[in-house]
């Protein structure tokens, strides 16, 4: 399993990425469920030329795109994100924290679009 994890631009800024990265490699929160084949094959931001990002990560055969947290609480764009990225990947719309975020619930999308299932709706 290959995934990529895409932050907001703007929180990079000022931001060095470990809560993603630390979720990631600690096995926690969305990425709590991967087996150890997991592998994480990219880490970049939502700005600049997107579409070019998204065609390196489908070749080199990207399965599930994260979203980060700061992306699902600050970015008005996050949904269109999500439904755009679902095209090519499956999309889970978190990094770190809760599923239920402050602002809104995380999307989670099969490559297709469908809403995914997840285990934290699973217990809901
Ligand atoms: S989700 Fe958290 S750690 Fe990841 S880029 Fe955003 S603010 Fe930084």
């Amino acid at each position: 399993m290959k995934i990529a994890i895409i932050v907001r631009s703007e929180t990079l800024d000022k931001c060095t990425g470990k809560g993603c990265l630390q979720a990631y490699f600690q096995r926690l929160d969305s990425f709590a469920t991967y087996a150890d084949d997991v592998q994480l094959i990219g880490f970049t931001q939502d700005g600049g030329d997107l579409e070019k990002k998204i065609n390196k990560l489908k070749d080199l055969g990207v399965d599930v795109v994260h979203l980060s947290s700061c992306i699902r609480g600050k970015s008005d764009a996050y949904e269109a994100l999500a439904r755009r990225l679902s095209q090519d990947f499956a999309v889970v719309g978190y990094t770190h924290g809760k599923f239920n975020g402050r602002t809104r619930q995380a999307i989670c999308l099969d490559k297709g679009g469908a809403q995914a299932g997840t285990k934290e709706q699973a217990e809901d």
